[in-house]
């Protein structure tokens, strides 16, 4: 089974330590055979990308913030230009004020929202656009959302909002460039003990929750969203596209708690 990557080239775009989950993407995607470039987001993640980078082999590790547009089309011209055209990428990048990831979502900020989605959701779309451009033998795109999306979470607010706005947009994408052979899927993974999940308020009981409620009876490691990645990233998942691939120990199929929780 090794070596499912070899001959790609690809760009990973949202590592900040060793605790992300494109780190364990990145990792497994290496694995096999992948020759990856990285994007960090300024100087202080930048220190810690880079040996990150090396332990993997990485060619190329480039500064990106998807705030700004030039930043990111940036990016792509040096691709272009280093390797001409591109296989894959992973986007897992997400965002939003955490003074807002607690309370009502009815008080979102009009400010905000505004970042959030430019962040968390938009980005995807401006990524996929300029890596298509590159992608002149097909590809491959996945993003990272949450369930969040499509059901309430307790505190996840804005960001449920821009992970459904995610999730369109990987289907509109899907079908813009399916007839180019470019594939567009995201992974909605379960709670991971990450930076960002840090930002969420209460997160760690919500952790702990879906440990004791989902029919595998514990979360998700960063090694197996990396083999789920693996998958949708090389040809084993050839036909399939416009996808949201639930890696979350089968959370998202229960509806109530255990009769253990019900009797607590
Ligand atoms: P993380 O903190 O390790 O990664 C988030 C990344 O987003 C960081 O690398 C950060 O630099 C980047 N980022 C934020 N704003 C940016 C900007 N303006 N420009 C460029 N990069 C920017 O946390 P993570 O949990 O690995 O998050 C990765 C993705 O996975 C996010 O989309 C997140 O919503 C999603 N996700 C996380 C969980 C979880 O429980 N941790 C569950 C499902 C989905």
């Amino acid at each position: 089974m090794e070596g499912l990557m070899k001959g790609k080239r690809g760009l990973v775009m949202g590592v900040a330590n060793d605790h992300s989950i494109a780190w364990g993407i990145a990792q497994k995607l290496a694995e096999h055979g992948a020759e990856l470039a990285f994007t960090y987001q300024g100087e202080a993640f930048g220190r810690r990308v880079r040996p990150l980078a090396n332990k993997v082999g990485a060619s190329l590790v480039l500064s990106c913030d998807v705030e700004d547009s030039a930043s990111v089309s940036g990016v792509f011209e040096t691709l272009k230009s280093e390797w001409g055209k591109l296989d894959f990428i992973v986007h897992a990048i997400g965002f939003s004020d955490k003074n807002e990831l607690k309370g009502l979502y009815a008080d979102t900020s009009r400010e905000n929202f505004i970042r959030t989605m430019v962040i968390s959701c938009y980005s995807f779309t401006e990524v996929a656009r300029n890596a298509a451009a590159l992608m002149s033998d097909g590809g491959s795109m996945i993003t990272l959302t949450y369930a969040g999306s499509v059901r309430i979470m307790p505190n996840y607010n804005v960001m449920g909002v821009a992970k459904a706005g995610l999730e369109a947009s990987v289907r509109y994408l899907a079908n813009d460039y399916g007839p180019r052979g470019i594939r567009v899927n995201a992974i909605s993974a379960g709670p991971v003990r990450t930076l960002a999940g840090a930002g969420i308020a209460d997160a760690r009981h919500m952790f702990a929750y879906q440990q004791r409620n989902s029919p595998l009876r514990r979360t998700v490691s960063l090694d197996e969203v990396g083999g789920s990645a693996l998958y949708l990233l090389s040809d084993l998942s050839s036909g399939v596209t416009g996808e949201i691939h639930y890696v979350d120990s089968g959370y998202h199929i229960v509806s109530m708690p255990t009769l253990d929780e019900l009797k607590r």
